[in-house]
């Protein structure tokens, strides 16, 4: 039993940080926060995170045993939402095949990388509006609360629901090809449409698409003609609310922008056509609009087949001016970028591209933060307070003054977990080299330490503002992982065997990553000898060297 429980040092942090995660106190210090709902930046910002919430702002004692996060020359910013993303779709050559080659293992599969992408760009919460074959964007969800993977809290709204050769149908392949059915989201009258919702939600959709009319990335002639009747789109509105979920139409043309937001539909996507008469509707339901400014600057019309490339080209100039009309107006204007039909992980570009045409920075960033979290009815998010969940983004500067600071994102934790952090001394790392000797002298004093029983001691092999890599992420923080370890060793005294490592290696990963492994060895005492190997990897930061992950077998 005692070489379990050695190994549970070794691989601490995977076993028992999830569960300590609430002990965890951390300060982040910076000079100033973003107050989205005040619109100024406060200063100075000292955030008191335990656990995966806030805690305390500026208290007037800090927290005793807290780690501290320093983000000296930095603008502290709610997490940032997107409200229309695809995170397991890409144009790619062939995507207009992969609904009949690809499985929805390989969706989601394909959604890793993005999710991950999309969360270091600052992105701590985002709506997937339909690349759901085979409940893909329901499973990449999973995989990231389940902290498989990482990435940013994930809104699924499974299949888009489509008329019979509809934008949102795969209406260009041959009958039968690709079966369309209320599963997959075509779905036609009343009845089939109330099918349609309740299936998706069946299987975990936490929103509801509905393509209400045609659209661009698909071969009908018009991107803006209605699809859906308005009986269809009333009876999907009423549906989704009776669930509790909001429902997001795709719309370009003006009559189905009108018909979905009279419908009681929640937010309109893409707004393409937005007339005067629609501007005044869309105020007086106080529905949310979707622009996607970036999108129009950033598609690569040649990979797009030419009779969709000229549907983009036709709608740009009348998107803008719908962008225009909507400011006028006052819109609710949700921040939402249609990442995936651009690379994912640029959503942030959005920002720039709706200020160069007379948005305010506030106005944009509030759009990613308290609008979203309006929409997306998650009143836990959205703005920097106590007792909100700890998503929260660093850039260097005052986005306020420079908008394009928030494609740059410096820092970003999301539920308390640090996802990354800004390099302190970026010019110092190439000059870095292993430090073997120091590792291996490290390493002697754990075994030292622990065959004394002296486990503070033994436990100092760890920088004590290491950072460990768990399956929820990397965890900050040793001191609760030493308690339970105390806990659960220390019961019945002192250990009785000896440990010493074996065959002890250290190689370099590059000029500042090293991994040392091992065999290590419990002998002597009443119990067998037991034997298990371990590995540590090493990182070198500003601050010293940190086992980043260790992994026993
Ligand atoms: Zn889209």
């Amino acid at each position: 039993m005692k070489m379990r429980r050695l190994h549970g040092l070794l691989a601490a942090a995977g076993s028992l940080a999830a569960a300590l995660a609430r002990a965890d106190t951390i300060v982040i210090e910076a000079p100033q926060y973003l107050d989205v709902v005040q619109g100024r930046v406060v200063s100075p910002a000292v955030i008191v995170v335990e656990g995966e919430r806030i805690a305390a702002i500026n208290p007037a004692v800090r927290p005793a045993n807290a780690r501290t996060i320093d983000l000296g020359g930095h603008t502290l910013l709610p997490g940032l939402m997107d409200s229309h993303t695809h995170l397991n779709y890409e144009i790619v050559e062939g995507w207009e095949t992969e609904p009949v080659r690809f499985k929805g293992s390989d969706f989601a599969m394909r959604g890793i990388p993005n999710a991950q992408k999309t969360l270091l760009a600052g992105f701590t919460t985002v709506r997937d509006l339909g690349t759901g074959l085979g409940f893909s964007d329901v499973s990449l969800k999973h995989a990231i609360d389940a902290g498989w993977v990482a990435g940013p809290r994930v809104i699924p709204a499974g299949h888009a629901l489509s008329i019979t050769g509809g934008h949102c149908d795969y209406a260009w392949f041959a009958p039968g090809i690709e079966p369309a059915e209320f599963m997959s989201g075509v779905a036609d009258g009343v009845d089939e449409v109330l099918r349609a919702v309740r299936y998706q939600i069946k299987h975990g959709a936490k929103v509801i698409k509905i393509c209400a009319t045609a659209g661009v990335l698909s071969f009908e002639g018009s991107a803006g003609a209605q699809q859906y009747t308005n009986e269809e789109l009333r009876a999907a509105a009423e549906e989704a609310h009776r669930h509790g979920l909001r429902i997001a139409a795709h719309a370009h043309g003006t009559e189905g922008i009108i018909a979905s937001s009279q419908a009681g539909i929640d937010s309109i996507e893409h707004n393409s056509i937005v007339t005067e008469e629609a501007a005044q509707i869309l105020k007086k339901n106080g529905t949310f609009v979707v622009p996607n400014m970036y999108l129009n600057k950033a598609i690569d019309l040649s990979k797009l087949p030419p009779a969709i490339a000229a549907k983009m080209n036709e709608l740009k100039p009348v998107q803008i001016e719908s962008f225009r009309r909507s400011l006028e107006h006052q819109l609710k204007i949700s921040f939402g970028t249609d990442a995936g039909v651009f690379p994912h992980g640029e959503n942030a570009r959005e920002f720039a591209a709706q200020v160069a045409l007379g948005q305010t920075p506030l106005g944009a960033i509030r759009s990613a933060t308290v609008v979203n979290a309006e929409l997306f009815d998650t009143p836990d998010r959205g703005r920097i307070e106590p007792g909100l969940l700890a998503d929260l983004i660093a850039v260097a500067g005052n986005p306020l003054d420079d908008i394009a600071l928030l494609e740059d994102v410096r820092f970003v934790m999301k539920g308390g977990v640090v996802h990354k952090q800004p390099d302190s001394q970026p010019a110092a790392a190439s000059s870095w080299t292993v430090d073997e000797a120091r590792i291996r002298a490290m390493l002697r004093a754990s075994v030292e330490a622990f065959n004394r029983g002296d486990l503070p001691g033994h436990l100092s092999i760890y920088d004590p503002s290491i950072t460990f890599m768990t399956r929820n992420g990397p965890r900050p923080g040793i001191a609760p992982i030493e308690a339970a370890f105390r806990e659960a060793y220390f019961r019945d005294g002192l250990p009785k065997q000896q440990l010493r490592f074996e065959q002890l290696a250290v190689r370099p990963l590059g000029a500042d990553q090293a991994m040392a492994t091992g065999r290590f060895v419990l002998s002597g005492g009443e119990e067998p000898d037991q034997t298990g190997w371990f590995t540590l990897v090493w990182v070198r930061t500003a601050a010293g060297w940190r086992a980043l992950h260790d992994h026993s077998s």
